[in-house]
Formats: C-alpha cells, structure tokens, sequence
C-alpha cells in the first residue's frame, strides 16, 4: 500500500531540520526535479514526497 503522508519519523525529522535552519525542500536533491519528469504540484517546494529520489544515486 502506497504512504499517504508522513510518518512520525518523517515529521519529527522536518521539525528538527527546521530547527537547525537546515534546507527542508527535497526537490533540491531530487533526481526527478525537472519539469518533464515530476508532475507533482509540491515541486519545487515539496517538504515530503514518496517519490523522491536522491540525485546521483542509482
Ligand atoms: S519527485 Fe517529489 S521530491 Fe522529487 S522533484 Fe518531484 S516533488 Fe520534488
């Protein structure tokens, strides 16, 4: 079954990186950040995503 939302983990994870004033936008390292590959309308701004994928990775 596909994740509808954050987890606990996930939240917890954002408020401690908003805390530490650390970047909290993954589109910024995702590989499928360009227009004709992610149609998500949180891009480029997405703080949680089931589709992101670090860049660089494979
Ligand atoms: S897949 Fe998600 S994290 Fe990646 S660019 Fe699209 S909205 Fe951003």
């Amino acid at each position: 079954m596909p994740q509808v939302g954050p987890s606990l983990k996930d939240k917890i994870t954002l408020k401690i990186k908003k805390a530490l004033r650390m970047n909290i936008f993954l589109c910024d390292s995702c590989k499928w950040d360009w227009r004709g590959a992610c149609h998500n309308p949180e891009r480029p701004n997405a703080t949680w995503c089931p589709d992101y994928e670090k860049r660089g990775k494979w």
